[in-house]
């Protein structure tokens, strides 16, 4: 059973559950591949640019290795790393996989914390946007699966932090669960003056995830020598004409850098990150919040849901 693109279009997208012929569940002789059962799979923003007519919508996920033809993984062995929206899959570059150190945690934290979303959060704050002890630092989208851990890495480094979200419901648990020092729901008209609320001496590092009027509204409120890290622009993905951002302006005369960057591109070792990923969990310092559906046959709601605010976490 798989998941497909049927139709991708401005106006909607259209996938469909496809049962196929059965499939022997063994590597082919003389093969390196690894065959998996696919336990967990990600659903991300970036997926709806991904999607190919017929083809198995793929992202990260966790698998069980079923059989391999590759030294370095055996049957059983728990695994994350690209693979496709449907119960089996045959990963020909098994090279590009991980093995999962830490099964004590929720294997599901695989395809989020301690997965690409982990590291995005990590390297795009930590190394990116290079925080400083007490700075303000503003999130949004920090109900998501990379926002929250970022909120959470710049309260480890003791900065002042503000989250954005679309809900109430959603900016009450950046405040109670997630224990940032003050948080607003980004429908608000004036989002200038909501950002100027929270933050009445400004922003140091604005870690960006939506686009569009926020980022337009955040640029009056940096603060002199301040840092916008790019890391996505949600709010654009979908429109035939992305939103001008009239404030650019604010870049030179606020003197601030303002540098995107791509998870792929980063050297940072994954072992490195995912040991200290690792221990902020264990220790409690960061508390990670997932939303899950059970099922490939509902598998196409949440991905729809991303675009509308439906999940809560990652
Ligand atoms: P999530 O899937 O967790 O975020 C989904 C949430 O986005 C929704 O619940 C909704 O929350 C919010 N949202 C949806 N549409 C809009 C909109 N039009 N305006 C404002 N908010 C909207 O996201 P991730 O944490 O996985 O990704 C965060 C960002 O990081 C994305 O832009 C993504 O593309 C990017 N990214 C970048 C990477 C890189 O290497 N640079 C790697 C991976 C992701 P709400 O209810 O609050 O509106």
């Amino acid at each position: 059973k798989y998941l497909t693109a049927w139709e991708i279009g401005l106006l909607g997208d259209e996938m469909e559950v496809v049962t196929a012929e059965a499939v022997p569940l063994s590597v082919p002789a003389g093969s390196s591949a690894v065959l998996v059962k696919n336990l967990y799979i990600s659903c991300d923003p970036y997926l709806r640019n991904r999607m190919i007519r017929h083809e198995v919508v793929t992202s990260h996920g966790v698998m069980k290795v079923i059989s391999s033809g590759h030294l370095d993984f055996k049957a059983d062995d728990l695994v994350w790393g690209m693979t496709g929206w449907e119960e089996y899959t045959l990963i020909n570059n098994p090279e590009s996989l991980f093995k999962i150190n830490y099964p004590e945690f929720p294997l599901s934290n695989y395809t989020g914390v301690l997965g690409m979303h982990g590291r995005t959060a990590y390297v795009g704050f930590f190394e990116m946007s290079k925080p400083k002890k007490s700075e303000y630092v503003f999130v949004s989208l920090a109900c998501g699966a990379i926002g929250q851990i970022v909120g959470q890495l710049a309260k480890i480094k003791n900065c002042y932090v503000v989250d954005s979200a679309g809900f109430d419901e959603k900016v009450n648990l950046l405040k109670t669960k997630f224990g940032f020092d003050d948080a607003f729901n980004y429908k608000e008209p004036d989002l200038e003056a909501a950002l100027k609320r929270c933050f009445p001496e400004g922003i140091d590092i604005d870690f960006e995830n939506v686009g569009g009027a926020i980022l337009n509204a955040v640029l009056p409120n940096m603060r002199l020598g301040g840092r916008i890290t790019m890391c996505g622009m949600i709010s654009q993905y979908h429109l035939e004409r992305p939103d001008g951002v009239r404030n650019l302006m604010y870049i030179i005369m606020k003197r601030l850098r303002m540098e995107g960057f791509v998870i792929f591109d980063s050297i940072t070792v994954y072992r490195q990150f995912e040991e200290e990923m690792a221990g902020y969990l264990r220790e409690g310092k960061v508390t990670y919040v997932e939303d899950i559906v059970q099922g490939l046959d509902a598998a196409p709601a949440p991905l729809i849901g991303i675009y509308n605010g439906r999940n809560v976490g990652k």
